[in-house]
């Protein structure tokens, strides 16, 4: 079974990028009327406690949106796109104090319109029970959201989801990469995606580590957007922190706990507004999270061919 749990790691630098980036297109997307199908396809637990152990003993949510919070404090010139996701971090707050952090299950429970439908898969089983809960909870709101939580396999099932009888999708594969097939995973689902569903919305993270199969993702993403004719776009955001022995040792052994430095999001039909906003929110960000000298941003983008 999985060992891995979002809890240490929610609201580090890597959920800001792909926080910032996935409420962008949502936004994007809303602005028509049509429903649209949201999937999760590796949701976690939903929302984390910043102030249990979990959060403070690996210290990256306060690295992460505790230093982009007190940033935007600082600083009241934060772009829209920066603007919009720190409203949404501010709403699981209302007190103020950060303590919550909404994962993108939150996020996107917060953004259903009663035309939307919003699938969650989570294979874990604690995590899994929390995000139950928590399914509950958002399910009771009025007007009643049309959430469904699936305890099963992301990858095979969203499968099953596409096409869309509105023809209108945002989907987000968020892996934990503990296993090295994952990778792999990513490409082949994307792949029968894209054949079942040529028109939706999805939005991949990775992380940039040491590993072959990790460099080599965004390649093979950009090679399949690139075969189906579809627009993409990449971005990236290394916050620099200095190396240490002990961080490398724990990137060579799969997604490390306190010493991912970069992470990337690969997009296939991207909203055609979303390359400028991360262009601009990205040195922003990037300015209250850097941890060192080689602290670096790259947005690219290709356009639909044929
Ligand atoms: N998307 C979440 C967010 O942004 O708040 C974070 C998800 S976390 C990076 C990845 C999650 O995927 C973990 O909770 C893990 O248990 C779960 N998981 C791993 N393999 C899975 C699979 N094949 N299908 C569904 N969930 C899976």
């Amino acid at each position: 079974m999985f060992s891995y749990r979002h809890a240490f790691h929610a609201g580090n630098h890597a959920d800001v990028l792909k926080h910032v980036a996935l409420l962008a297109a949502l936004e994007h997307l809303q602005r028509k009327d049509g429903g649209l199908l949201l999937v999760d396809t590796h949701a976690g637990a939903g929302q984390y406690r910043l102030d249990h152990e979990a959060a403070r003993t690996s210290g990256e949510a306060q690295a992460g949106i505790g230093a982009l919070w007190a940033h935007a404090t600082a600083h009241r010139d934060a772009p829209a796109a920066v603007r919009a996701y720190l409203d949404a971090v501010a709403a699981a707050n209302p007190d103020g104090a950060l303590r919550h952090y909404p994962g993108s299950p939150a996020l996107l429970a917060a953004r259903l319109r009663p035309q939307d439908r919003l699938v969650l898969f989570e294979w874990h089983p604690t995590d899994g029970r929390l995000l139950d809960r928590a399914v509950r909870d958002w399910r009771a709101r009025e007007p009643r959201p049309a959430i469904e939580l699936r305890r099963s396999d992301g990858f095979t099932g969203l499968r099953a989801l596409l096409p869309p009888p509105s023809r209108r999708g945002l989907v987000l594969i968020d892996p934990s990469y503990e296993l090295k097939r994952d990778y792999a995973t990513v490409v082949a689902t994307l792949g029968e995606a894209l054949h079942r569903f040529a028109v939706g919305c999805y939005v991949v993270w990775y992380p940039l580590i040491a590993r072959e199969q990790a460099h080599a993702l965004p390649r093979r993403l950009r090679a399949l957007a690139q075969h189906h004719g579809r627009a993409w776009l990449q971005a990236e955001l290394n916050v620099g922190t200095p190396a240490d022995p002990a961080a490398k040792a724990a990137a060579a052994r799969g997604r490390p706990a306190g010493s991912l430095r970069a992470s990337g999001l690969f997009v296939i039909n991207p909203p055609y507004t979303l390359a400028d906003q991360l262009r601009t929110a990205l040195p922003w960000l990037l300015a209250a999270l850097r941890q060192g000298p080689a602290a670096a941003w790259k947005v690219d983008a290709g356009e639909a061919q044929g």
